[in-house]
């Protein structure tokens, strides 16, 4: 039998599968984090796009926050080992969709507060330019964008001017 569905913007339905074994493999796949921001999953980030499974063969499609990000291999990786402990899992194959673009709305609620706890100004809901995020450490709103280019490309520098001290947040895609 083969199953197919779509979730991450809508988890809900992860929880209402009936079947149990394509239960089994995503709830292991929602206890891998992400390798930039370990506090959160990719589940929350809104990177699994789909899961399929078939005779035990799995293939889990995974949408990139950033296409090229250097820690796709990882996450493959940690995907892989994962799965393959289940049992009934004769092999797992991960897939990255390249033809749809990851956005920052995926990010779940419980996601964006994780963001926030590793430090991290999460993006804001919706896009607005010529405002900065709130400050990570004190809240303010009253901020400036430093630089587009932080450590990663997903993050941008931030100061505060409430409290004077540089930021990192994610910027909005
Ligand atoms: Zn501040």
């Amino acid at each position: 039998m083969m199953r197919n569905f779509t979730f991450s913007s809508r988890p809900k339905e992860v929880s209402e599968a009936s079947d149990s074994f394509l239960q089994c493999v995503v709830s292991a796949l929602g206890e891998i984090k992400d390798p930039e921001m370990p506090t959160v999953s990719l589940a929350e980030l809104g990177m699994i796009y789909d899961v399929d499974h078939h005779q035990g063969r799995v293939t889990v499609k995974l949408l990139p926050t950033f296409v090229g990000c250097p820690a796709l291999h990882l996450m493959r990786s940690q995907v892989e080992s994962k799965l393959v402990r289940i049992e009934g899992v004769a092999s797992v194959d991960v897939q990255f969709v390249m033809d749809e673009s990851w956005t920052t709305d995926r990010i779940t609620e419980e996601g964006r507060k994780k963001i926030h706890d590793f430090g991290i100004a999460p993006p804001s809901a919706e896009f607005e330019p010529h405002k900065a995020l709130s400050c990570s450490y004190c809240g303010a709103s009253d901020t400036e964008v430093v630089s587009m280019f932080g450590p990663t490309a997903c993050r941008a520098i931030y100061y505060c001017k409430a409290c004077n001290q540089p930021f990192e947040g994610m910027k909005f895609i």
